[in-house]
């Protein structure tokens, strides 16, 4: 067993690391304050390769795989969850799917283009009355001779606004539960999509999501991902991915909460001395950093085992996620009371952390979902690797 990222990992990591403080950290705060997606930055991101990890370089990847992916998630989310959520829109939700369930001539056509990013993607299952509850989904596509007509309201998407192209899940046969749902590439300019204004949230301010209206939108057969009726397993297999980049983000949001209370209890002087001192503020440093490293082991074990070939690791996928957002909650909840006064100053680095913490819980399967998982397969009443 061999715990250490490889040397062009370690590499990676730099570079990332490097990147996010240069290049994101100076911008981020006015960004989230203007609730401004920064797409230059997302544009630079893809000069140095960043959307391609999980992407062979035939189609424009760099073929570096899911550990190298979660570095780097891990390091911008450091700095931005905002642009972390693109490790899933640009990558797994979009580009990674249609290279596991496309045909080559869809490959070819949107694969390069949101590695990159002359495309943005974006992944929309949800709806008003669909959350974790995806087959009550309403949203439909008919068959009009060749073509389907897609009406129906999908909410909560991340970056639907900016988005070229979008994987759109809808029923292709009502009567069918999740047998009868379909999975489709649509170009987000079409004829009868719109949009909503930016939906307000408590954290990733400048990574927008919106309502999108599809008001008899007119896709043509080839614009189908898989078979018809496949969409729930392509929704599924989907998931297993998005939930690793999640758990990365989560890791990445975690450690940069631990920069900042390391950085002020060894500033912060009370009683004559610096409140890292006090042996209860260690205590709490002391299991913010143990507590964090457990959920980064359990998200790189998760990505090296896709690495590995294990691409369908459920389990795995729900424990990180799981874990990892459950850690983000608790140690926002620690920094919170090590910065006192300063933690609540919505207007630092430290207010948004800690907003940006709260909201790994809910998406990507919220937390009780990710239970559920973990224990119906522990209790053998459903195996969650099939
Ligand atoms: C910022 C943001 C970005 C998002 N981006 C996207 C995106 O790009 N694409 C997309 O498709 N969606 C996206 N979503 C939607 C997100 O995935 C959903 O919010 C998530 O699936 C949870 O759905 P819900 O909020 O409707 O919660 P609900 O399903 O209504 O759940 C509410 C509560 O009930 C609990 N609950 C529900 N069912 C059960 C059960 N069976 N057992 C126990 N407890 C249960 C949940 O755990 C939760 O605590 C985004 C959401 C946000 C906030």
């Amino acid at each position: 067993m061999d715990f250490e990222l490889s040397e062009e990992c370690k590499a990676l990591q730099g570079v990332a690391r490097d990147f996010a403080e240069k290049e994101i950290a100076p911008t981020v705060t006015a960004a989230e304050r203007a609730h401004r997606f920064q797409r230059e930055i997302v544009n630079k991101m893809a000069e140095l390769g960043f959307w391609g990890c999980p992407i062979p370089e035939k189609y424009g990847g760099n073929g570096l795989g899911f550990v190298a992916h979660v570095v780097l998630c891990e390091e911008i989310a450091r700095v931005s969850c905002s642009l972390a959520v693109l490790f899933n829109a640009q990558t797994m939700g979009t580009s990674r799917a249609i290279l596991e369930f496309g045909t080559e001539a869809q490959r070819r056509k949107y694969i390069p283009k949101l590695v990159g990013a002359e495309f943005i993607g974006c992944f929309a299952v949800t709806e008003p009355d669909a959350g974790n509850d995806v087959t009550a989904m309403t949203t439909v596509a008919t068959r009009e001779g060749d073509r389907y007509i897609i009406n129906g309201v999908k909410t909560w998407i991340s970056l639907a606004q900016v988005a070229d192209v979008g994987l759109i899940f809808a029923y292709t046969s009502l009567g069918r539960k999740h047998r009868g749902i379909s999975a489709f590439i649509v170009d987000m300019d079409l004829p009868g999509i719109s949009c909503s204004p930016d939906q307000e949230k408590l954290g990733w301010r400048a990574a927008p999501t919106a309502e999108i209206y599809f008001d008899n939108v007119s896709v043509p057969d080839s614009a189908m991902l898989g078979k018809p009726g496949q969409g729930f397993e392509i929704m599924l297999r989907c998931f297993d991915n998005m939930r690793l980049t999640a758990a990365a983000r989560a890791v990445g949001n975690c450690q940069a909460l631990i920069d900042e209370s390391i950085k002020y209890s060894t500033q912060r002087v009370q009683f004559g001395q610096d409140i890292g001192r006090f042996q209860m503020v260690q205590e709490v440093i002391a299991r913010m950093v143990v507590e964090t490293e457990a959920a980064r082991l359990l998200t790189y074990r998760n990505a090296n085992q896709k690495d590995l070939g294990h691409l369908h690791n459920t389990l795995e996928a729900s424990m990180s996620k799981y874990f990892a957002s459950e850690v983000a909650s608790r140690i926002a909840d620690d920094a919170f009371r090590i910065m006192g006064a300063y933690g609540c100053s919505g207007q630092q680095r430290i207010g948004r952390l800690l907003r940006d913490a709260k909201m790994h819980q809910v998406l990507d399967g919220s937390s009780n979902i990710h239970k559920m998982i973990v224990a119906t397969d522990a209790l053998g009443y459903r195996r969650a690797n099939r």
